[in-house]
């Protein structure tokens, strides 16, 4: 099927991961992976996010596992959460650079940038799913939102999108496709859905395919979502961390 050499996303207990980065990074070798990132979650994300007060300590730590391990290059890198409707991310601009790779998504239990972000992002969005506000508006802001972000921000990787949010598929995978951001299609979730997925192709979008690992063991680990891009048709090239793709960059 697909020979991946990187897995893009995992975690580790710097946020609620089970795992250390040598735990992941170890696992990553095992499976004979060229690349690693460690992405935890963003600062703001709610009991779990990543300390700001880490940041030099992870980095320490990857830096000292680059210099022992020839075999894999690893990366440091976050999962950033969105916060504000104007496409705010919980990663103030002067931390941006601690960073080697920086992946954004979509989850309910951060902290809103404001009281409005919290009602339009969070709030409306919980009563749309009851049908108590009109879905095609909130689909359009939060689409509006994402598309903000991945033009404010260096974002290389969308996190599971259409997972937790209701959007606009077709007009986020263009937008993706123009700025070379890739969207994800994340083992442990299942989203992107295969439906999206062929969508996103026409419209031109590299794809990547993550464990989204919380566990060391399941670093690695890409069945479901290499099942997902098999249905969907997605050629190798398409998808940045198969060797295919990797031997081109
Ligand atoms: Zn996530
Ligand atoms: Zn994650």
């Amino acid at each position: 099927m697909y020979i991946l050499t990187a897995d893009y996303h995992t975690h580790t207990r710097y946020s609620h991961g089970k795992g250390t980065i040598l735990g992941n990074v170890e696992a990553a070798r095992k499976k004979g992976l060229k690349k690693i990132a460690i992405t935890d979650h963003g600062f703001k994300h709610i009991g779990i996010g990543t300390a700001v007060s880490d940041l030099g300590k992870i980095r320490e730590e990857i830096t000292r596992l680059n210099q022992r391990f020839s075999d894999i290059e690893i990366l440091m890198g976050i999962e950033a959460n969105l916060i504000g409707m104007d496409g705010e991310i919980d990663i103030p601009q002067k931390h941006l650079n601690a960073f080697d790779i920086i992946l954004m998504g979509f989850h309910k239990a951060v902290i809103p940038a404001s009281f409005q972000d919290a009602w339009v992002l969070f709030a409306r969005n919980a009563l749309g799913k009851l049908g108590l506000v009109d879905r095609n508006t909130i689909r359009k802001a939060n689409t509006q939102a994402l598309i903000c972000a991945i033009n404010r921000y260096p974002i290389r990787i969308l996190t599971h999108p259409g997972a937790k949010i209701d959007i606009d598929s077709r007009e986020l995978a263009r937008e993706a496709a123009k700025l070379d951001v890739a969207l994800e299609i994340n083992s442990s979730h299942g989203f992107m859905t295969v439906e999206y997925v062929k969508m996103a192709l026409e419209e031109g979008a590299s794809f990547v395919i993550n464990s989204d690992a919380h566990t060391p063991d399941r670093v690695g680990d890409f069945k479901r979502g290499m099942e997902i891009a098999n249905e969907a048709g997605v050629p190798p090239h398409r998808i940045i961390n198969t060797k295919e793709a990797m031997e081109i960059q």
